[in-house]
């Protein structure tokens, strides 16, 4: 099999791939731990773990990237408002992300690189850049990249010299920007500012520190190489990181950075967009307090095409809720305990097949509940059923519920076809039958308790 997935660059699906034949190299912007992440975050770092099963799925072994921006005006301002160190500021926040990527199940990445322990990186990338021509210092201090010497620059977002210079003009009036020699020249190192207290590292320019969008770079070059497979990141990073990135990387080293481009588009909040003042910055931590647990948003957020912006609403979770339980069910009925990695999908090829069709995980999750049903019927009838695939695409989907509770006390097939029996003649209210079914079950041990998503199954004390 073989993924195909959009590339932003391109403009067009293409065939995602190794290109040294061992391991697709990737990098993934990661969070900045200034606080928690929110959930419009967590659909792009699921959609990227998402890909990279896929990835594994089909056969390709990965090298993953994920960075830790703990050094940036929003963790320095965060960690002076509270007293504390900027070190101590943001191993809170990156504890506490690691903890909410644990309950997403989320794999961790193979190396999670913080741009404050890479500066040295950094501030030689920099160097680079100036004895290239490409970056100019300040009088003050301050680096900048001189995106004029940069051929390609705006090439990814698809901007045009002369929107950028609409762009630039919007921009003229800004005080901060008058010592740039073009207005959209970005900084690489910012000259300290009585502000920054005692944030500050010693460079060849003076005391400062790096800015944004030089960690990326500097830190894929360490851990992927000059040129890789795979960059991804929400839409919102199109413009100026990634394009930025490109300039930086590519102005560096003269080699082509990335070849594939994978962008999220963003979640929205019961039809609106996320933003504090509209108090909708949901964390994980609101959705536990609500009831519903880290798998349950997984399916949500990977509910929807990565392409499409999601609208996320409370109903979607318990609709998520009914989904997963009916998958667990029936996987502990045919005495599947564990999601598993494996390449065989057997009657779950479609599932695969959509997924390796530009991610399209509504497709995917349609073709698995078709499959799903069919074996509910199979188990209903006593037929025998054919369980290849089950683990190793719920492997894919990142759904796991060996040690979830429900998983350990479900009832073996027999009970379970008698309780889908009650639940059908509660439907046709046959009350009679109904309660025959009860003490049928309760005879084989389990008592039967109706819910929202049609039964639960205890065993008798
Ligand atoms: P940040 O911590 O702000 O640097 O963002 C971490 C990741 O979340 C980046 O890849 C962003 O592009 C992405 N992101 C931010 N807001 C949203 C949103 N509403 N929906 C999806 N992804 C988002
Ligand atoms: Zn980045």
């Amino acid at each position: 099999m073989e993924l195909k997935l959009y590339n932003t660059w391109s403009r067009k699906s293409e065939p995602v791939y190794a290109s040294d034949h061992e391991q697709l190299r990737f990098y993934c912007c990661g969070p900045t731990v200034y606080g928690p992440a929110h959930i419009g975050n967590f659909r792009t770092f699921i959609m990227q773990d998402l890909l990279r099963r896929v990835v594994e799925g089909i056969g390709i072994p990965t090298r993953h990237i994920r960075n830790i921006t703990d050094v940036d005006d929003k963790t320095i301002r965060g960690s002076q408002a509270e007293e504390r160190t900027l070190g101590e500021f943001t191993s809170h926040w990156r504890q506490v992300f690691e903890r909410d990527c644990e309950s997403l199940n989320l794999l961790p990445p193979h190396v999670a690189p913080s741009a404050v322990e890479h500066i040295p990186e950094q501030i030689e990338m920099i160097k680079g850049l100036i004895s290239r021509n490409l970056a100019y210092i300040s009088d003050e201090g301050s680096v900048y990249f001189r995106i004029s010497a940069f051929e390609n620059y705006g090439r990814l977002a698809g901007l045009n010299p002369d929107e950028l210079k609409t762009n630039a003009d919007q921009r003229l009036n800004d005080a901060d920007e008058y010592e740039k020699e073009g207005v959209n020249d970005f900084a690489l190192w910012k000259a300290w500012k009585p502000e920054d207290g005692e944030n500050q590292w010693d460079s060849p320019w003076g005391p400062g520190r790096p800015g944004w969008h030089i960690e990326c770079s500097a830190m894929s070059c360490k851990y992927l190489g000059h040129s890789f497979d795979l960059h991804s990141g929400g839409v919102d990073l199109i413009f100026p990181h990634h394009e930025n990135e490109i300039a930086q990387s590519e102005g560096y080293s003269g080699e082509k950075f990335v070849r594939h481009w994978f962008h999220v588009a963003h979640l929205r909040i019961e039809g609106d967009k996320m933003s504090k003042s509209l108090g909708n910055l949901y964390t994980l931590k609101d959705i536990e307090g609500w009831g519903f647990t880290g798998q349950e948003l997984r399916y949500v957020l990977l509910s929807g095409h990565y392409r499409q912006p999601l609208n996320f609403t409370r109903d979607s979770l318990s609709a998520a809720k009914s989904g997963l339980n009916r998958i667990t069910k029936v996987a502990s009925a045919i005495g599947v305990k564990a999601a598993t990695h494996d390449y065989k999908y057997g009657r779950f090829a479609p599932v695969m097949e959509a997924l390796c069709d530009d991610l399209n995980t509504a497709k995917a999750l349609g073709a698995l509940f078709t499959v799903v049903g069919e074996i509910e019927q199979e188990l209903k009838v006593g037929q025998a059923v054919d369980a290849t695939g089950l683990a190793g695409i719920l492997d894919v989907f990142g759904f796991k519920f060996s040690d979830e509770p429900e998983a350990d006390i479900l009832a073996p097939a027999g009970v379970l076809v008698l309780a889908e029996e009650r639940l059908q003649a509660r439907m046709d209210k046959n009350w009679v039958r109904s309660d025959e079914l009860r003490d049928e079950i309760a005879d084989q041990g389990w008592i039967i308790k109706d819910s929202k998503a049609g039964f639960e199954l205890e065993p008798v004390k």
